[in-house]
């Protein structure tokens, strides 16, 4: 099993954090440093460290991640207007927390590839 992270004790309630969704393969939580208006981190509850890391047997668990991200759409009424999902791998990926995770982003018409600017 990979090390713990700050997501892990997100999960588990540890550090205080704003959780959109939760059940026994992910976590949603509101992003501390926002770059859009909706920025919504969708975490495995297992601490896989990065794409990288995946096997098959964490299919259902990573397809999962998708069906999360269009539930906080839909809950958001914004399924149609779109949003942006984005997974970082690595250091060269951008990745800061070796835990998988999609960002959700959505918020009015949103820039070129990458984070948006914030308004
Ligand atoms: P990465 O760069 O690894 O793809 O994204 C990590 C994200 O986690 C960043 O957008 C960062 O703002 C967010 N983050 C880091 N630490 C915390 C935390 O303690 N709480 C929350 N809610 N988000 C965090």
């Amino acid at each position: 099993m990979a090390e713990e992270t700050i997501f892990t004790k997100i999960i588990n309630g540890e550090i205080p954090s704003d959780i959109v969704y939760k059940d026994e393969l992910v976590t949603a939580f509101k992003d501390i440093s926002p770059k859009a208006e909706h920025h919504i981190l969708i975490v495995t509850n297992k601490p896989i460290p990065t794409v990288s890391d995946v096997e098959p047997c964490d299919e259902q668990m990573l397809g999962h991640l998708f069906i999360i991200a269009r539930k906080i759409a839909t809950d958001l009424g914004i399924e149609k207007s779109g949003y942006r999902l984005i997974v970082n791998c690595g250091p060269d990926g951008g990745q800061e927390v070796p835990h998988i995770h999609m960002h959700f982003l959505a918020g009015g018409k949103l820039g070129g590839l990458g984070f948006p600017q914030k308004q």
